[in-house]
């Protein structure tokens, strides 16, 4: 469909463009998939190729699929209105966004824009750390963070990630970051019936080991993404909040990925209970139709940076340039009517469903299937060579079943490259329009790319 340019486009591409998570020596000579088009759950190559979309945009992202009128009309509004102005005026959008939010937030009050989930976990740091300065005579700034969580790509966020190849030779890391151990039953790390009690005790174990009165803050993911699509165990978040309430540890809950509707509630922490003094959010917020992430905080936490008006520090003394685009919260706005007015957190709930029975199906026929999980229509498969020891599949070979999936016509993803020991979870998010059919397509290419891959 686009052959006559497409040979342009590469060329300057492998000229010119630095991938995202390349190895280009073996790219320089790859026929490269380009995407040129979308609609609901689809995309098109440039060769005219049309992919099932399992995986929301590669990262979890377009959550309420591509094409969507609404959402461009409401941000070409906008942008033609007022493109810009430094977030510190404020802008109607930002405003209307934020009251929107709050409502499906009970508890928080307070939102901080910024324009990616990095830079919003930053900021929720930046936070915990002015808050032990001003608080605690600078003592309780250190900050816990999970193994095989992931919390973004800049050098604070990077120190706060439990997946090691992340930031392998990316060091000296930022000081101050304690990991815990992850909660992951499938690989229990503890013989216990009550393993999300288990689980969570590691946490206060840790904390008396640095010392309480040293740890601020502790960010977790509600079902981690990257990391192999770990839902807590039973018990886990209960104890979780049990423990920060007893060290008065501030909560920080990063929804970048499970945020905005992924697991069939507004956020994944509302599964849990959970009451959280940060949340942090970016891929589903606008669907990918503007840049746009957003810190959420408690009124509680916001009056700390206003209750000494004579210190002249007293304030959050942070910008972030971007975080003042109005297309952000215009497209927000948009994509957050879309999940009302579609019933898509119901849609989420009732597919998620289904397909973790159609997973479980794949579990029984194939014997490489070790494990399926998930919540919502964020779901994973690990793949493991022997069930019994739980060794990992080869890495090439889950990123077989991921190409069978694509010759097929359908993406779907894998987590954890290149982490020793855990990677090759096949990893299924499709736009929450998903539909039974969609589920029955995705499944049965799996089935089929098992069987090819492993027999
Ligand atoms: N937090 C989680 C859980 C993520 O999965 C990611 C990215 O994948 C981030 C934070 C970082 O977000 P960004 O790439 O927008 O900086």
């Amino acid at each position: 469909m686009y052959d006559n340019d497409l040979s342009d486009v590469v060329a300057a591409d492998k000229a010119h463009v630095w991938h995202h998570l390349t190895q280009h020596k073996p790219f320089e000579t790859s026929d490269p998939r380009v995407i040129v088009e979308g609609k609901g759950i689809h995309v098109w190559d440039a060769k005219g190729t049309r992919y099932l979309d399992a995986v929301s945009g590669g990262v979890w992202t377009v959550n309420v699929g591509y094409g969507r009128e609404s959402i461009a009309d409401a941000v070409r509004e906008q942008l033609v209105k007022l493109n810009y102005f430094a977030g510190s005026a404020g802008s109607i959008p930002g405003a209307k966004f934020s009251e929107k939010l709050i409502e499906k937030m009970p508890g928080l009050s307070r939102v901080y824009y910024c324009n990616s989930g990095s830079e919003a976990n930053e900021k929720a740091f930046k936070m915990v750390r002015q808050i032990a300065h001003k608080r605690f005579g600078g003592k309780k700034t250190k900050i816990l963070f999970r193994e095989r969580d992931y919390h973004g790509t800049t050098i604070a966020a990077l120190s706060a990630c439990g997946q090691p190849e992340r930031h392998m030779q990316y060091g000296p890391l930022t000081p101050g970051f304690v990991e815990v151990p992850h909660c992951l039953e499938y690989r229990k790390q503890w013989d216990v019936e009550d393993y999300g009690q288990r689980a969570a005790d590691a946490i206060e174990e840790v904390i008396l080991r640095e010392g309480p009165e040293t740890v601020g803050a502790i960010c977790l993911e509600p079902v981690t993404a990257g990391g192999g699509v770990i839902t807590p165990p039973k018990g886990y978040w209960e104890r979780v909040q049990e423990i920060c309430k007893k060290y008065e540890v501030l909560l920080h809950i990063d929804e970048v990925v499970c945020g905005v509707g992924r697991t069939g509630t507004w956020f994944g922490y509302q599964h849990y209970g959970i009451k959280p003094d940060f949340v942090t959010m970016a891929k589903g917020v606008a669907s990918g139709y503007a840049a746009i992430a957003c810190l959420v905080t408690t009124e509680e936490v916001f009056d700390m940076f206003k209750d000494d008006a004579s210190d002249p520090l007293n304030y959050f003394r942070d910008i972030s340039t971007f975080g003042g685009c109005t297309a952000g919260p215009a497209a927000a706005l948009a994509n957050m009517e879309i999940i009302e007015n579609e019933g898509l957190l119901e849609n989420t709930t009732q597919m998620g469903e289904y397909c973790l029975t159609k997973l479980e199906e794949l579990m029984e026929k194939h014997k490489v299937v070790g494990d399926v999980r998930g919540k919502g229509l964020f779901l994973g498969a690990e793949l493991v060579a022997d069930r019994a020891t739980k060794e990992p599949v080869a890495e090439k070979l889950a990123q077989q079943v991921v190409a069978e999936c694509g010759a097929q016509g359908v993406m779907i993803g894998v987590t954890n490259r290149s982490l020793p020991g855990f990677n090759n979870t096949l990893c299924l998010s499709p736009a929450l329009i998903a539909t039974k059919d969609n589920i029955d397509e995705i499944t049965g290419a799996m089935d089929v790319a098992l069987t090819r891959v492993f027999g």
